[in-house]
């Protein structure tokens, strides 16, 4: 299958999965067609997500699931950049972790000692906060407590939903400005639109010319924008932003702006340069 003149001129693309790749676990059209495209023309591909609801072993499994082909090293997750993060300037100090099991076994494994469910819980000197669907009002007072008495805020992202088959559900960034509110202070951020993710993924894939694909202006463009890479929008999100917002000289330039992902690579939707 022939490729886009637009991805043509890349030798590597690091693709968003929540959005763009897939949504809820359901491929977007074509995206596993466009994706083999990619692998035949032998380009390199990279999978990141701000989502740390799973380990990276658990989404190629996924991946696998909706017939893409993918190895560990081919997926960055916020939840493995947060480790990565806490293991190089936190290591030995103690945390209240809200989030996924994934998470608490990410900030375990980067040598932190995990308060939850110890008296002690709110003495703790990291706040590590990623997306999760087990949220109870205890997990938020603990946290909100510890930050308001000194403990580094850390979350995996801003975004303030995720895409689901019925529309958009509470995101990371929801359940952050709630310990925000509660503690009068603001957290730190390890996904996008901060470039970790993507310069994690370029460590791996190495330097060449190198294309994003994602469907968040605020979160996928902005972080290539700051990882100094071209970036492609796409608008299989669930909260697709208006033509007005993309050509907003204030918001970061997608390089082009397409249905779906598909339509990016094998070039058969409306797909203009910007
Ligand atoms: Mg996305």
């Amino acid at each position: 299958m022939a490729l886009s003149r637009l991805v043509a001129s890349y030798d590597q693309l690091i693709l968003d999965l929540d959005g763009c790749v897939w949504i809820g676990g359901e491929p977007t059209p074509r995206a596993p067609e466009a994706i083999a495209a990619l692998r035949e023309a032998g380009k390199r591909i990279a999978f990141v997500t701000n989502n740390s609801r799973l380990g990276g072993e658990e989404y190629v499994r996924e991946l696998w699931g909706i017939g893409v082909q993918a190895s560990a090293g081919d997926v960055v997750t916020v939840g493995g950049a947060m480790q990565h993060l806490l293991a190089e300037t936190r290591g030995g100090r103690t945390a209240f972790v809200i989030g996924t099991e994934a998470m608490h076994r990410h900030v375990a494994d980067a040598g932190l000692k995990v308060l939850n469910g110890t008296d002690l819980a709110s003495r703790c000197e990291v706040v590590v906060l990623g997306g999760t669907d087990a949220l109870t009002f205890d997990d938020l007072r603990v946290a909100a407590l510890a930050v308001r008495r000194g403990a580094d805020l850390l979350a995996t992202s801003r975004d303030p939903t995720f895409p689901q088959p019925d529309g958009p559900a509470p995101g990371t960034g929801a359940i952050l400005a709630a310990v925000e509110t509660a503690s009068g202070r603001t957290g730190a951020i390890v996904g996008k639109p901060e470039p970790q993710l993507l310069l994690t993924a370029l460590d791996r894939m190495g330097e060449a010319r190198t294309l994003v694909v994602g469907d968040r202006l605020d979160a996928d463009v902005a972080a290539a924008a700051r990882a100094g890479l071209d970036a492609a929008l796409v608008l299989t999100g669930t909260d697709p932003p208006s033509r007005e917002v993309i050509e907003d000289p204030d918001t970061p330039t997608p390089i082009a702006v397409a249905e779906n992902l598909a339509a990016v690579v094998l070039g058969d939707g409306d797909n203009r340069a910007a």
